[in-house]
């Protein structure tokens, strides 16, 4: 729901603005209905206007998440537009308020069932309903066989034509992933470029070779980097010697790719996520949450994906693993875990980090021109983080999160 024209300017003040390349001292935001209007030093308040005091702690830009499968009980693949509105709203408790809900591998009629409870939440929204959903990222069920992960093995299948023209045909969803060695990979980037989407290649053993084919069909992104990727070594095991280049080398070497890092401290090693921040720099970074329905839930055993037949999965209340076997299985923490995590753990600036959960996956999904960054123009996304990156305040186009 719009503001009404006439309620009186926000004005976020007594804190440090985060924008991209920068921070700026004791200034303000103003955003007026659900807009940001103003940002910088002020010497005079507006007449009227509404004061949020960030009590010397940070304004920054709402977070956008590109992979994420579910929190607080409810993961997206459940189907229903209640278990959409429970994960958008305990993700925007942690600051995201652009949101791509996730699908998982499962039957095209789960992945049916997913898309149109997110077109309905989409289509309904209320100022209640938590991060906004601006798409969906189709990502599962088109993973290669030796990397399908925690997802459900009988859940995943090679990519054809006519299910996913269906999918798409939604217009919904907005990032697509299929492992690149995929009979029909092409075609299904091919396809997903018509649509205007993000393309990515997940859950994949492919080599360099086929990396280049899927890049000249439009492919530019990689999910969770080190994660069920290929690597020499696991190339090597497909192929012997010589041993060839992986997905994480045609990542490094190619600028015009992305990727993004799980930054939870569980899944990656602090000298992981510095390399990646190094090699790739925060305008080719993502930080992700791939949360899982136990964000917000005590730990215990849930389902990853559909709750009719998804695989069990654990969470210790820090990281999801499969039961006895100690593999990861997704996080279970929100982007404002990730972003305190990558600040301590690498020598990336605050503004980087933030535009890691900002900016940088907004340009990626090509929504950048609303959301991202705390910009005159854009929806006013605004979080009030106190020193130590808690967020304490959330706006989502201009509206007050009620306090939890
Ligand atoms: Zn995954
Ligand atoms: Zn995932």
């Amino acid at each position: 729901m719009k503001s009404a024209p006439s309620a009186p300017p926000i004005v976020f003040h007594n804190g440090t603005v985060v924008l991209p390349d920068k921070l700026l001292l004791d200034a303000a935001v103003v955003c007026e209905g659900d807009r940001i209007k103003r940002v910088g030093h002020l010497r005079t308040l507006p007449r009227g206007a509404t004061l949020v005091d960030a009590k010397g702690g940070y304004i920054a830009p709402g977070f956008v998440d590109i992979h994420v499968h579910g929190g607080d009980g409810a993961d997206f693949m459940d189907g229903t537009a209640d278990a959409v509105r429970t994960a958008c709203r305990a993700h925007a408790r942690h600051g995201t308020t652009t949101i791509f809900p996730t699908t998982t591998t499962g039957s095209p009629e789960q992945l049916s069932a997913m898309l149109q409870a997110c077109l309905e939440v989409q289509r309904s929204r209320t100022d209640d309903d938590g991060a906004r959903l601006a798409g969906v990222h189709f990502y599962g069920p088109y993973f290669a066989p030796d990397k399908v992960g925690c997802h459900s093995q009988a859940g995943r299948r090679n990519p054809e034509a006519r299910e996913y023209r269906r999918h798409f045909d939604t217009s919904i969803i907005r990032i697509a992933t299929c492992a690149a060695e995929l009979p029909g990979a092409e075609a299904f980037y091919r396809e997903a470029r018509k649509r205007g989407c993000l393309i990515t290649c997940g859950h994949s053993n492919a080599t360099w070779t086929e990396m280049a084919r899927a890049f000249q069909a439009g492919m530019r992104h990689v999910d969770h980097f080190w994660c069920a990727m290929s690597s020499v070594a696991s190339l090597r095991q497909r192929y012997g010697t010589p041993m060839q280049a992986s997905m994480e080398q045609f990542v490094l070497a190619n600028p015009e790719m992305s990727t993004e890092v799980i930054a939870d401290g569980c899944h990656l090693a602090p000298e992981l996520l510095e390399f990646a921040y190094r090699q790739l720099g925060p305008r080719r970074l993502c930080l992700v949450t791939d949360a899982n329905r136990a964000l917000d839930m005590p730990p215990g055993r849930y389902r990853f994906g559909c709750a009719a037949d998804g695989e069990w999965i654990e969470s210790d209340g820090r990281v999801g693993f499969v039961p006895g076997g100690g593999a990861l299985a997704s996080s279970v923490v929100g982007l404002d875990t990730m972003v305190r995590h990558m600040k301590a753990a690498t020598t990336a600036s605050l503004p980087e980090v933030i535009r890691m959960a900002s900016l940088t996956p907004a340009e990626r999904a090509g929504i950048a021109d609303e959301v991202g960054s705390l910009s005159p123009g854009k929806r006013a996304d605004v979080l009030v983080l106190n020193q130590r990156l808690q967020v304490k305040r959330v706006f989502l186009g201009g509206v007050a999160m009620a306090a939890s």
